[in-house]
């Protein structure tokens, strides 16, 4: 038996990382599994973004566990592109029981440098996409009287980071909606709850930029990172962790473990926040 028998899992980046993880997990515990990327690339995000072939190796793996995919190449700012996903999803697995809002992008420079176009290409996928995903399937929730809404914010959700004050703006407001989709579903046996990743090995942190980016110059490596201090961990021995611990803390949250747990936020970050907290 699994901890998501029957169930529907609506995941969005779910192309690589953590949406990939989630994915994968969601079907090794019975659910069937909708995948939403924009699989393309966004102007300001510097490191590589997923494509086509990410969504389809994300589809073989769920479909590998013996679980049914179908897959979106869906921007999350677009609610009506959402909203397709959302009704094509309902009419062939015949409903949605948990969102994942989990697709996000992560670009940095100081506060009075960044651009407009990068402000607000940040707010419209990290803040207001995932407002996006939760309105276009609240209504089908409410209808069935049953849902499980999961959002990922990050440990900048909680504490500021030095050059991305957009990232941290988007991952605080995303804990605020969280909370008020906990308090407007709660009435309908719906619950929403957030996790806090702290620093998690995907391509959204393992690329040249980043290691640039914390080591103060070009030419950085993945150890001038760790002691920068971006993922510096409380529990000894942790630097990045693996995508498999986030999904883990959405499969309890989405499960009937956690059937009486909504409106809060789980720090998944190794200690990190008992440090600079
Ligand atoms: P990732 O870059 O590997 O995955 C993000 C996915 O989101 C990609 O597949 C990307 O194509 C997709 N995406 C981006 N913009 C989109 C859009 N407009 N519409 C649809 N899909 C879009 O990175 P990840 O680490 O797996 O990130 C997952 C989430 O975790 C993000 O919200 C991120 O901010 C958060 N997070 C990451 C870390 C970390 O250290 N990696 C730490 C804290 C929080």
């Amino acid at each position: 038996m699994g901890m998501l028998d029957g169930k529907v899992a609506f995941i969005t980046g779910g192309a690589r990382g953590q949406g990939r993880a989630h994915a994968v997990t969601s079907a090794r515990e019975g659910a069937d599994v909708v995948v939403i990327d924009i699989a393309a690339q966004m102007g300001t995000v510097p490191y590589k973004m997923a494509d086509g072939s990410d969504l389809a190796e994300t589809v073989a793996q769920v479909e590998t566990l013996g679980r049914r995919a179908l897959s979106f190449e869906v921007d999350v700012r677009s609610q009506a592109s959402l909203d397709d996903a959302v009704t094509q999803t309902i009419s062939t697995f015949g409903k949605i029981d948990i969102l994942i809002a989990n697709a996000g992008i992560w670009t940095q420079a100081p506060f009075w440098e960044l651009s407009e176009d990068d402000w607000e290409e940040m707010m419209g996928v990290n803040l207001t996409g995932v407002w996006k995903s939760a309105k276009a399937v609240a209504p089908h929730m409410i209808e069935r009287r049953s849902g499980s809404i999961v959002i990922t914010s990050s440990v900048n959700g909680l504490e500021p980071g030095m050059n991305y004050a957009h990232y941290v703006t988007a991952k605080h407001g995303v804990i605020g909606l969280m909370k008020n989709i906990a308090l407007e579903l709660a009435p309908y046996g719906i619950r929403c709850n957030s996790i806090n990743p702290g620093a998690i090995k995907t391509p959204m942190t393992d690329h040249q930029g980043a290691w640039d980016m914390f080591a103060g110059h070009e030419g950085g490596t993945e150890a001038d990172m760790i002691e920068g201090g971006y993922h510096f961990h409380a529990l000894k021995g942790t630097t990045f962790m693996p995508p498999q611990v986030i999904a883990d803390t959405a499969l309890y949250l989405n499960s009937d473990l956690a059937a009486s747990v909504t409106g809060v936020t789980i720090p998944v970050d190794a200690g990190h926040l008992l440090l600079t907290g």
